[in-house]
């Protein structure tokens, strides 16, 4: 990172925010076609999970090359100024890489939509029917490295 003082290498802090958000841009390549899309996540030792229709470009390339950036931000704020170039932006953010895999057993999507489920909405406890579980498969990102920002002026 070229401005070493805003990199957060707290790992409590980075876990921390990976927990509380809801959106995560998860960025893939098929040969040198990239391709970013913005999807639901809940975060948990170290990996994402994402809730998918079995189908669609993203697993397409994903059963072609695993490898994945993500980017997760938190905390945007404009901070105004008087002129055009004191205008800043607060906010955290994470980028990452993993290796992504599509899971298909029913109790491992079971538990992944846990997983999700606990993030976008504080509860547990969800009932998932087997038919709903087999329309849809989930993306696991376990994450190889990440780095983290923090801006506040
Ligand atoms: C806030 C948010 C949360 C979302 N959460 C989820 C989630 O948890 N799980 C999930 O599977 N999807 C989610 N989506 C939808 C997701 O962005 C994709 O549209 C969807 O996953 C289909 O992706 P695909 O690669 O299979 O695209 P396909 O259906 O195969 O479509 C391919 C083409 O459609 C276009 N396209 C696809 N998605 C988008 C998009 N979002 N915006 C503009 N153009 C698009 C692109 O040009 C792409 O090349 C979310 C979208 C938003 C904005």
């Amino acid at each position: 990172m070229r401005r070493k003082e805003k990199a957060i290498t707290d790992e409590s802090e980075i876990v921390d925010l990976l927990s509380s958000e809801t959106i995560v841009r998860l960025a893939l390549a098929e040969k040198n076609v990239p391709y970013m899309v913005p999807v639901n996540y809940g975060y948990r030792d170290g990996a994402l999970y994402i809730h998918s229709a079995p189908e669609g470009r993203k697993l397409s390339i994903i059963g072609k090359n695993d490898l994945v950036c993500f980017e997760v931000e938190s905390g945007v704020r404009m901070i105004p100024a008087d002129s055009a170039c004191g205008f800043s932006m607060a906010y955290r953010s994470v980028i990452g890489y993993g290796r992504a895999r599509i899971v298909r057993d029913r109790e491992g999507k079971r538990e992944a939509f846990e997983i999700i489920m606990k993030q976008l909405t504080g509860s547990e406890g969800w009932t998932y029917s087997d038919k709903a579980l087999d329309k849809t498969v989930v993306i696991k990102v376990v994450i190889e490295s990440m780095s983290c920002k923090k801006s506040s002026s």
